[in-house]
C-alpha cells in the first residue's frame, strides 16, 4: 500500500512527493498502521521496489495478500499521478466510510465521481459485481482497468476474452469498451468494440497510447474505433465450426446432437444463424447456437405469410436459457441492460435482412423462408452473397 495511518490517526501517502531523505527522518519518529487491519507497518525506502508500506508480520491482512504486487503498486502510483498532472483532484487508497469499499484511486471530474480500480489479478466475479453495483449505488462510476497482461492478442482485430474480462466492459458512447493499462510500458490500451465469436474469443479493436500522450477523456470517454470486420468474423465463425466438429467430445455435444436429429449439419447451416449484433457480449453461448435455437423452436414452425408474436419469440429463447442450451452474462459494468435486447436486436436485423416484416412492436410476419444450403459448397456460396448484400445493415446492427 502506499497510504497509512500515523500513530496520531492522520493519513500519510507515499505519493506526495516527498525526497528519501526527507521520508527517512519521517520514518525514524513515526510509526505507521494498516488503515484495513490496524497493524504496524514499515515503510520501505528500497531502490528495487516502489516505495511503499508493508505489513511488519506476516499477518492475515487481506488487503496487503490481494493486491500488493509491484505490479499493481507501480500501476496505481502512474495512474494517480497522471490525474494529478491534469489538475485532477484524485485521493490514493481512500476508504470510503459509506461504501466500506476502498477503491485504489478516487477522483471527481466534471461534478462526477469516479473510482479507479486497477485490476492486476483475478478476483470472483461475485465480488466484481458487488464492488461495482456498491459504487453506483452511491453515484461513484467505477472505472475498472485490468493489468495489460490479462489482454492476449490472438490475430488482427481477434482477442482472447475471458469470463473475467468482460466483467469490465463499459458502454460509453454506446460502444463497448474498457481500458487496460501497463505501468512497465506505460502505456493505456483501449480495448473497442467486442464483437464475441465463442465464450473466450472475441472481435476488438486496441488502440495502445502512451499514458502521458493520454487525457481523461481517453479514459472516462474514448472515442468509437469502427473498421469492417465481417471478413474476420466469416473467418472466426468458420474456425469455431470446425473446432466443434472435430473436438472428440462433438458426439455427444448437446447442440450437435440436436442438429442431427433435425437432419442438420453445422457446415451447412445457412449465414442468417450466426450474425452479430450489438448487445450480443450479454450472451455467453455463440451465435450461431442460439440462433439455430430460435430457427429451429420458432422460425422453422412458420411459413411464409404466417404471423410470429414476438412474445413466442422470447418465451423460446427463455426456455432455452433455462435449460442451460442458451448461457448469458452478466456485465455488471455495462449498466442495466441483458441478453432480451440482443435478442430483440436479432429479430429486428431478421427484418433488416428480409427474412421478417415488421407489423407492429409485438409482431413480425415472414417474408422469406430460410432456406437450408444442400452442401457446403452451397453454404459457402450463399454464406459470401449474403454478407456482401447486408454487410452494411449488420455493422450498424453491431454498432448502432
Ligand atoms: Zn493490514
Amino acid at each position: 500500500m502506499l497510504v497509512a495511518n500515523k500513530s496520531n490517526g492522520e493519513v500519510f501517502s507515499l505519493a506526495n512527493g516527498k525526497a528519501k531523505k526527507e521520508l527517512e527522518k519521517i520514518r525514524s519518529r513515526e510509526k505507521f498502521y494498516c488503515p484495513d487491519c490496524g497493524e504496524e507497518v514499515i515503510m520501505k525506502l528500497g531502490s528495487k521496489k516502489i516505495w511503499h508500506f508493508s505489513h511488519t508480520a506476516s499477518g492475515s491482512c487481506q488487503y496487503e495478500y490481494d493486491r500488493e504486487s509491484e505490479y499493481h503498486l507501480s500501476g496505481k502510483l502512474k495512474l494517480y499521478n497522471w490525474l494529478k498532472k491534469q489538475g485532477i483532484y484524485a485521493e490514493l487508497e481512500k476508504f470510503d466510510q459509506q461504501m466500506r469499499q476502498k477503491p485504489d484511486i478516487a477522483f471527481d471530474w466534471n461534478g462526477q465521481k469516479y473510482a479507479i480500480e486497477f485490476q492486476c489479478s483475478i478476483i470472483h466475479a461475485d465480488i466484481f459485481e458487488k464492488r461495482t453495483k456498491t459504487y453506483l449505488e452511491h453515484d461513484v462510476i467505477p472505472i475498472w482497468i485490468a493489468a495489460e497482461n490479462l489482454i492476449k492478442r490472438k490475430s488482427h482485430m481477434v482477442v482472447s476474452m475471458n469470463h473475467f474480462l468482460y466483467l469490465f466492459l463499459r458502454r460509453p458512447h454506446n460502444d463497448w469498451n474498457f481500458p487496460a493499462f501497463c505501468p512497465i510500458s506505460g502505456q493505456l490500451i483501449n480495448l473497442h468494440g467486442s464483437i464475441p465469436i465463442s465464450t473466450r474469443k472475441a472481435i476488438a479493436i486496441l488502440e495502445v497510447k502512451n499514458l502521458s500522450q493520454t487525457s481523461i477523456e481517453d479514459l472516462l470517454n474514448p472515442k468509437a474505433r469502427h473498421q469492417p470486420f465481417i471478413k474476420i468474423w466469416q473467418t472466426e465463425n468458420q474456425k469455431l465450426k470446425s473446432r466443434y466438429l472435430m473436438n472428440p467430445g462433438a458426439w455427444q455435444n448437446r447442440f450437435l446432437k440436436e442438429l442431427y436429429r433435425n437432419r442438420l449439419s453445422l457446415l451447412t447451416l445457412p449465414p442468417v444463424l450466426g450474425l452479430p449484433v450489438h448487445f450480443s457480449p450479454y450472451i455467453e453461448t455463440p451465435s450461431f447456437i442460439w440462433q439455430t435455437y430460435l430457427y429451429l423452436d420458432v422460425f422453422r414452425q412458420h411459413k411464409i405469410g404466417e404471423f410470429i408474436h414476438y412474445p413466442q419469440i422470447q418465451d423460446a429463447f427463455a426456455k432455452r436459457v433455462k435449460k442451460g442450451d442458451i448461457r448469458l452474462r452478466v456485465l455488471p459494468a455495462a449498466g442495466e441492460r441483458d441478453a432480451w435486447y440482443a435478442l430483440a436486436e436479432y429479430v429486428f436485423l431478421l427484418t433488416k435482412v428480409g427474412y421478417l416484416e415488421k407489423i407492429n412492436s409485438g409482431m413480425v410476419k415472414v417474408q422469406k423462408e430460410i432456406e437450408i444450403p444442400s452442401s457446403i459448397d452451397r453454404q459457402l456460396e450463399a454464406e459470401a452473397k449474403f454478407f456482401a448484400e447486408y454487410e452494411n445493415k449488420i455493422a450498424q446492427s453491431v454498432f448502432q
